[in-house]
C-alpha cells in the first residue's frame, strides 16, 4: 500500500470531483457528505453517497452503496480490475467490502482521523492475512473533501444552537406567562 498525493492524475481527479458531486446530494439530505464511484474500463459502473440515516441502514455508506450499484450493473459481486473513487478514507466495514469486491484501485481524498481503516487507525490492506492486494491512492482532491466535510458540521453545530436557542426562548416565554398568572391570582 503506498499513498501518493502529488500525483494523482488528470483521470483521478476527473472522477473524483463527481464523487464530490455524489456527496454534495448527501449533504443535501443531510447526512455527512460522503460520495464514491466505481469506475471499470474508465466507465462509471455505479455511484453511491452515504444515506445512513435516510435509509435507516448502518451499512449504507457511499462505498457500499456504489459497490452495490456495479455488481448489479455487471452481474458478478467480483468487481475485478474496478476503481473505487471515495472522498474520504474507508471505514473498517468498506475495507471489508472492497476485498471481497476485489477491488484493484482504492483512491480516496480526505483522511478519516477517528474510524479511517486504511491508514489513519487500522492499516487493514497492508494485513497479509487477505488473499487480495488493493492498490491505494489517497489525498486526490483532499483539501475540498475536508473542507466540505468541515463545513457540513460546522453548519450542522450551527443549526444545533440555532434549535436550543429556540427551545430556550419556548421555556422562558412560558415562565414568564406563568409569573403573570402568579401575579393575577
Ligand atoms: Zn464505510
Amino acid at each position: 500500500m503506498q499513498a501518493n498525493t502529488n500525483n494523482a492524475s488528470v483521470t483521478d481527479q476527473g472522477f473524483m470531483a463527481q464523487a464530490m458531486h455524489l456527496a454534495v446530494q448527501a449533504a443535501d439530505i443531510g447526512e455527512v457528505p460522503v460520495g464514491a464511484l466505481v469506475v471499470c474500463n474508465g466507465q462509471v459502473i455505479g455511484q453511491g453517497y452515504n444515506q445512513t440515516i435516510s435509509a435507516h441502514d448502518p451499512c449504507a455508506h457511499a462505498e457500499i452503496m456504489a459497490l452495490r450499484q456495479a455488481a448489479q450493473a455487471i452481474g458478478n459481486y467480483r468487481l475485478s480490475g474496478c476503481d473505487l473513487y471515495v472522498t474520504l478514507e474507508p471505514c473498517t466495514m468498506c475495507v471489508g467490502a472492497i476485498i471481497h469486491a476485489r477491488i484493484k484501485r482504492l483512491i480516496y481524498a480526505a483522511t478519516e482521523p477517528k474510524a479511517g481503516a486504511v491508514a489513519s487507525q487500522l492499516q487493514l490492506f497492508s494485513k497479509p492475512h487477505y488473499n487480495h492486494t488493493v492498490q491505494v491512492e489517497s489525498g486526490v482532491m483532499a483539501d475540498e473533501s475536508s473542507a466540505m466535510l468541515s463545513n457540513f458540521f460546522k453548519q450542522r453545530r450551527l443549526a444545533h444552537k440555532v434549535n436550543q436557542a429556540k427551545k430556550d426562548a419556548v421555556v422562558n416565554s412560558t415562565s414568564i406567562i406563568d409569573q403573570s398568572k402568579d401575579a393575577v391570582i
